[in-house]
């Protein structure tokens, strides 16, 4: 597989892998219900790498030239573990900048604190001072206590495959 950094589409049964992707910064699109012949399409048309459960649907792919990875259990870090293992990534890097939006996997971009103001919590508002929101579906994004949290997930991610 290519050294750019690869795009994915993600399986049903996977949304939460395809929100850590999207934190860690890599394009995955999701979808929570979709037919294998859509996703085959769209992986070939936008040569996305398939992340699926579905070990039929992996050897579909295979016959059509496009990428798919078998993934297995349920436990994101074994799961991205899984992904590392056929498609070396980059050293992960928890930076809000680079992440994409959770909901929608669109771009987020830094936002002016004033600028949304009535737009989230007042408290929240007096907190942070760093603010990103998603250019597709404008979710407003700042680091908080879950923050800390996802920092572990990637030192944890960067000690084992690094
Ligand atoms: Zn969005």
């Amino acid at each position: 597989m290519s050294e750019k950094k690869p795009n994915f589409i993600v399986d049903a049964m996977l949304g939460n892998l395809a929100k850590k992707l999207r934190i860690l910064g890599y394009d995955s699109k999701y979808f929570s219900s979709i037919e294998d012949d859509k996703l085959i399409a769209i992986a070939k048309n936008e040569k996305r790498v398939i992340l699926t459960k579905d070990a039929p649907l992996t050897k579909i792919a295979e016959k059509q030239n496009v990428d798919s990875i078998l993934i297995r259990g349920n436990d994101e870090f074994e799961q991205i573990a899984q992904i590392n293992a056929k498609i070396k990534l980059d050293r992960f890097v928890m930076n809000t900048n680079n992440s994409r939006c959770i909901a929608c996997n669109g771009n987020l971009r830094s936002v002016e604190k004033y600028r949304i103001i009535g737009k989230i919590p007042e408290g929240v508002l007096e907190r942070e001072e760093k603010f990103w929101i998603c250019d597709s579906c404008k979710k407003i994004y700042w680091e908080g206590t879950h923050f800390e949290k996802l920092q572990e997930f990637v030192n944890k991610l960067n000690n084992r495959f690094q």
